[in-house]
């Protein structure tokens, strides 16, 4: 491949990076010098923490947003044979959990521009065995939240947001947590509040609460972490096969940190989104993310959108490009339908959903974090801006 940028940077820029620093450096080596490692007051402080920064009733901390939305669907009382309507445009996640009861993820489409699941296509998708919806917030920018529960209403639905990437998220001037039945969280490495792994769970409900931390683990009737400090007692009773999802202190402690940085960390992303917006906004063969009027855009991922028809490449070689100039960007995401696993098993074509795949061809995430220096968002633009102007038609 002929290189067509300058020489933009010596070396690459990761996609992604989480901002750690001395805070949480401390806070971690402190809770390992404490010796409690696992489940203990660092979680039971980042659930109140988290639970009255989101403004939800309860906070169950867990160990993955995957865990979370098991969790979630284990007590909603999801069954073998019920089905869970979702978005195609979402990481593996969201639609493996239903799997996990038996349950049928049922995929729709998406809107074209906020890359959400489209209400009218959740509608058309009830049926008797509907149980649950679950909207992801693409990016960080919420679903049509009030229209996602006006079909919920209508059809007695549980609704459980995938907030993986609303952290965070106001819609329509409620911070994204406390809207709808659950709001489920992650942690991971790469995501606006970083703990390596972790999850949580947000719900206004006292017993499904309840039955969450229950389950989370062993199925163990009460706070098992009680059961080995001086307060607490040998007894305990198992009274469901349950799992073991729960979250460890050095996590949580490396939480705590990150949840006071939340908003230093969300106001730098803002200001290399509008870098990004101003740089790549008046460019032909470029598409910028557009924000709903309903909804703050946190930019967990800023996802530039091709305008093929302006560019003598498609995607996969604009990226390719982007790797060759050192800049590491991703795509969010192949469309599940597109994956053998949904394509085998539920007879999908990439035409059975024509929004998500269209938009998928054409779409690139690029680097957004708050670790990235003045300089690597210059990189990043001068790489963009040169791969679409030596390819523009
Ligand atoms: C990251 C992510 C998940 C999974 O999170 P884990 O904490 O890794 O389980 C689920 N849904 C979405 C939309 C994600 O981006």
């Amino acid at each position: 491949m002929t290189v067509v940028t300058s020489p933009v940077r010596a070396t690459f820029l990761p996609f992604a990076k989480p901002d750690v620093d001395h805070r949480e450096i401390k806070a971690v080596s402190d809770v390992i010098a404490s010796g409690w490692l696992t489940t203990g007051p660092q979680v039971k402080q980042f659930e109140a923490e988290f639970a009255a920064f989101v403004g939800a009733k309860h906070a169950i901390a867990v160990n993955s947003a995957t865990a979370a939305m098991h969790l979630a669907l284990e007590a909603s009382g999801l069954q073998a044979g019920d089905e869970v309507i979702t978005t195609t445009m979402t990481f593996a996640a969201t639609a493996e959990v239903v799997r996990y009861f038996n349950a049928k993820p049922v995929l729709v489409d998406i809107d074209p521009i906020t890359l959400n699941i489209a209400p009218d296509q959740i509608e058309a998708a009830v049926t008797p065995r509907t149980k649950a919806i679950i909207p992801v917030h693409v990016a960080g920018q919420a679903a049509d939240l009030d229209a996602i529960h006006q079909i919920a209403q209508r059809h007695g639905l549980i609704v459980i947001e995938d907030a993986a990437h609303a952290l965070p998220t106001y819609y329509k001037n409620r911070l994204i947590g406390s809207i709808s039945d659950f709001t489920t969280y992650s942690f991971y490495a790469t995501k606006t509040l970083a703990t390596g792994e972790g999850g949580m769970i947000t719900t206004h409900d006292d017993a499904w609460a309840d039955r969450c931390r229950v389950m989370s683990l062993h199925g163990i009737s009460k706070d098992a972490w009680k059961r080995y400090t001086s307060e607490g007692s040998w007894y305990y009773e198992i009274v469901a096969p349950g799992y073991k999802y729960n979250m460890t202190d050095v996590a949580a402690a490396m939480g705590l940190v990150q949840l006071s940085k939340l908003d230093e960390m969300n106001r730098r992303r803002q200001q290399i989104a509008a870098q990004y917006d101003q740089a790549f906004g008046v460019h032909p063969a470029l598409e910028i993310p557009r924000t709903h009027p309903d909804s703050t855009h946190p930019y967990h991922l800023y996802i530039l959108r091709l305008n093929l028809a302006a560019l003598s490449i498609d995607r996969n070689a604009f990226i390719q490009h982007l790797r060759e100039a050192n800049i590491g960007v991703s795509v969010h995401w192949i469309p599940l339908h597109m994956h053998p696993y949904y394509r085998e098993t539920y007879g999908y074509t990439p035409e059975d959903f024509p929004v998500a795949y269209r938009e998928y061809q054409r779409m690139i995430s690029l680097p957004i974090y708050s670790a990235m220096s003045d300089q690597d968002v210059t990189d990043v633009i001068t790489a963009v801006t040169q791969i679409a102007n030596h390819f523009r038609v």
